[in-house]
């Protein structure tokens, strides 16, 4: 989802309240175009909606406290690494003049009712539960936005990507969930009613917005398109949008190449969004539990990488036993193992046999050397490496970075081990 908002922060940002006539001669989302006016953003750079974005996502997979402070820090270090145009006059300023997030919270005034908490709040809608995404999305609003209508409108942009994420449900029942799960915590609503004319300032503005071109399109490049008619605010317009959009399976995903190779590629720009999305679903799966998604399958890492020359897989059979494989040109390593189910995500593993297989020569079994490890499993909906949709299962360790593999087939049996039957 963070190249899509990106891509679609990027190519309104081409468009942000520029004339009318402009947006209809230019907007055929056949490319990026300069803005007539902000010679400071380039086409493909995009602004302050996607910097803020990442911000919220590198919070998120940092897993820290979830609180205004830890989040203003994130923020002022976004900015700091990567200056770029698109903020607010005002906020600009501020953001160039302070050391941290505790001096950003002592100078600023967060009374706005702006889109500024709502264009971010893109990643917090991934989170498992409908309470997660409106407590998040709140306490990052108030660093900056702590009024009724700019924390409301942050939630409604969040539960966008939960709605798509999760497939709640058609598109065109988007606002009224919305409407649903904001009133049930004192929220206004008002989601479903759809927007007409150009966009102004305010958060609910862009949303409601962001919403009805979801309603009115199967198609991202489509969605795009829309959001950019209105005119006005439609970088974040745009970002929200898609950043929605892009996680549900009703959507064609058809953003056209032009723009997506065409987004900036620096140090933050598209293959740093690309990683840190799949981190990004990665930690915010639910976790593996008996009642919940299954690790039982056959799991493999090669569709995730493009071009890997190693290939790491896992295999989680139903009868309790499974195997971890490592393969390479030249060699494959099988650790064979008993695995347990424990509550809060948690498999024990304990080892059996290691296998070492070499083409051409005999091949070499051994007790494994380790007894037991403990992992968190987390299992959910993530893309591969052409893009294409994955269940995706990420095992952590204590101390390890966490490792991702792809479904290659559910209904794994112990016939599938590379080992075959040697013991
Ligand atoms: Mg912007």
């Amino acid at each position: 989802m963070l190249v899509e908002l990106a891509v679609g922060d990027a190519y309104g940002a081409g468009f942000e309240y520029a004339d009318p006539a402009f947006v209809a001669t230019h907007n055929t989302v056949r490319g990026y175009v300069q803005h007539p006016t902000h010679a400071g953003i380039g086409p493909g750079a995009y602004t302050d909606d996607t910097q803020m974005t990442i911000a919220v996502a590198e919070h998120l997979i940092s897993a820290e406290p979830w609180t205004g402070e830890r989040l203003a820090d994130r923020f002022v270090t976004a900015f700091r690494r990567d200056r770029r145009e698109g903020y607010a006059g005002g906020f600009y300023r501020l953001l160039s003049e302070v050391q941290d997030g505790a001096e950003l919270l002592a100078r600023i005034d967060p009374s706005s009712d702006k889109s500024g908490a709502a264009m971010r709040a893109g990643p917090v809608g991934l989170l498992p539960t409908v309470a997660d995404v409106l407590h998040h999305s709140a306490v990052q609003a108030r660093v900056t936005h702590d009024t009724p209508a700019g924390i409301e409108a942050a939630q409604a942009a969040a539960l966008a990507v939960h709605y798509c994420h999760y497939e709640l449900g058609p598109l065109a029942q988007l606002g009224p969930w919305i409407d649903r799960q904001v009133q049930s915590v004192g929220g206004r609503g008002g989601w479903s009613q759809p927007w007409r004319g150009k966009v102004g300032a305010q958060g609910w503005m862009s949303v409601r917005a962001a919403i009805t071109a979801m309603t009115k399109s199967t198609s991202l490049s489509d969605i795009l398109r829309s959001c950019v008619a209105f005119t006005g605010d439609v970088d974040t317009v745009a970002t929200v949008a898609l950043g929605a959009a892009s996680r549900s399976p009703l959507v064609v995903q058809d953003l056209p190449n032009v723009l997506r190779r065409g987004l900036e590629n620096g140090p933050y720009g598209r293959g740093y969004l690309w990683n840190l999305d799949a981190r990004l679903l990665s930690c915010t799966s639910p976790l593996a539990d008996p009642a919940g998604p299954s690790v039982v399958g056959l799991w493999g890492d090669d569709s995730l990488f493009q071009g890997a020359t190693e290939a790491d897989r896992v295999a989680f059979v139903a009868d309790g036993t499974g195997w971890f494989e490592h393969a390479n040109a030249f060699a494959t390593e099988v650790e064979r193992f008993n695995w347990e189910q424990l509550p809060a995500g948690r498999i024990r593993i304990a080892f059996t046999r290691y296998l070492y297989l070499e083409s051409g020569k005999s091949p070499e079994a051994k007790e494994h050397w380790h007894s037991e490890r403990l992992l968190t499993a987390r299992v959910g909906r993530g893309t591969d490496a052409i893009d294409g949709e994955a269940t995706v299962l990420t095992l952590e360790a204590a101390s390890e970075r966490p490792r991702r593999f792809a479904l290659v087939r559910a209904d794994v049996t112990a016939a599938a081990d590379p080992a075959g039957p040697i013991d």
